[in-house]
């Protein structure tokens, strides 16, 4: 496995772009820049943007750290601490890499925050984990209240809530860091390539339709989500990135070539899955060994949908520049309710023509995890396809049992066979 792998030129141009960044943050203090920590679901990048301010996400630094082989030491570290087996491993991780020095994923120091931005969107541990970093930095911190979309939809109420919020609190404590008054045009010209991009990433996501599948939308979709989902929302950068993606996609598809895989192309598509759940980082590489060995080529997830759920129709709207940046955070995955997840599963398993849905059910988040066998036994019901369950972790090498894993996937890709053979 430690061959160097087959990368698509997009896969590298986003490496790139993410260690510039790092680049960027490790450089904030002495370049004068200010720093946010905030998280990926419901981030307000724009907003960043439009006060020139960096922004840190602790998941993505944990999910670094997981691909790098540097989370182990980390949990290790915050178990030391006190925090439980049981703790969401991001959290650890994070914990374990801030009392080892800040030291980022790419070897450079992480800047300290000047101002912590927990937007709730869902997961309860997100205020728990920002309580932590609360007690370790001396800087404000705004929580903005995203309210559940229990009765799955957004009512003028909710948007007008998380509107006051960003007028009366975010926006003051950015003009209050930065020393620079809030400016709608600069927030709509981000806004409005936001748009652009997420066009374009639409449209890379949905060319797994056609057969084969151009795309892996799991395990390449994570590279594919990587600008937008982190500090590149709202760029020119952005924009560049996914009009290229989506070009070099659509040459894929004009040649009947399948998926990029680490080793190589994949040449026959034989089980066409919708995957539920975060990957494990860990182990990722031998984890997508496991799929594409066998030809199993992932078409939908919903994981590529957790820092914006845009193949329903959602765009940044530069005409309602606050109002779209509180849809979106109201529409994140992980604030979406338990019958909306099923619809949308369903939904991708019928209209991406899958063999069946996939469940890749990970130890220490809840926020995914709850709900995750009734969703299996609903989406087996509404489409007559196979489903099952694989426990994985995110971070925590202790939590990929490989030989486990991997025979899950052979028998249920045996089902899926004797389905076909039925049928
Ligand atoms: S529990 Fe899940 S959604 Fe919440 S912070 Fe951890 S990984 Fe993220």
């Amino acid at each position: 496995m430690s061959e160097s792998a087959h990368k698509e030129p997009s896969q590298l141009r986003q490496k790139q772009m993410i260690a510039d960044h790092f680049a960027r943050l490790a450089r904030a203090k002495q370049d004068g820049k200010k720093v946010v920590y905030t998280f990926v679901p419901g981030n307000l990048t724009e907003l960043f943007h439009a006060f020139g301010v960096l922004p840190v996400y602790p998941e993505i630094n944990a999910l670094q750290s997981g691909m790098r082989q540097k989370s182990g030491a980390y949990i290790a570290e915050a178990e030391k601490l006190g925090h439980s087996e049981d703790v969401c491993t991001y959290v650890k991780c994070d914990i374990g890499m801030l009392k080892s020095g800040n030291i980022g994923p790419t070897g450079e120091p992480l800047p300290e925050p000047d101002l912590l931005v927990l937007s709730y969107t869902g997961c309860f541990t997100f205020m728990k984990w920002f309580e932590l970093l609360k007690e370790e930095y001396d800087c404000p911190v705004v929580m903005l209240h995203v309210p559940y979309q229990g009765d799955g939809r957004i009512t003028d109420s909710m948007r007008r809530y998380v509107v006051d919020q960003l007028r009366t609190e975010l926006i003051p404590a950015l003009e209050s860091i930065t020393g620079t008054r809030y400016d709608e045009a600069r927030l709509q010209e981000a806004l409005a390539l936001s748009a652009r991009a997420e066009d374009d990433l639409v449209a890379v996501l949905e060319s797994a339709k056609h057969r084969p599948s151009p795309i892996d939308a799991y395990f390449g979709g994570v590279y594919y989500i990587g600008p937008i989902f982190t500090a590149f929302r709202g760029t020119q950068a952005a924009v560049d990135y996914y009009r290229d993606l989506r070009a070099e996609v659509e040459d894929r598809i004009a040649k009947g070539l399948g998926p990029v895989t680490p080793d190589g192309v994949l040449t026959e598509e034989k089980y066409r899955l919708v995957v539920e759940g975060p990957p494990n980082w860990t182990s990722f590489r031998e984890f997508w060994k496991m799929f594409y060995d066998e030809g199993a080529v992932v078409v939908a997830s919903t994981y590529t949908k957790v820092g914006g759920v845009y193949d329903n129709g959602f765009r940044h709207d530069p005409e309602r520049p606050l109002e779209t940046l509180a849809d979106y955070c109201h529409g994140c995955y992980t604030n979406l309710n338990l019958p909306t997840r099923v619809e949308m599963l369903a939904r991708y398993v019928r209209d991406y023509d899958a063999d069946g849905l996939l469940i890749n059910s990970v130890k220490s988040c809840n926020s995914f995890s709850a709900g995750q066998l009734l969703i299996l036994r609903e989406v087996e019901k509404r489409t007559g396809k196979a489903a099952t369950f694989i426990e994985t972790d995110l971070v925590d090498p202790r939590y990929f049992s490989a030989a486990n894993v991997k025979n899950r996937i052979e028998s249920y890709l045996q089902m899926v066979d004797q389905k076909r053979r039925a049928a």
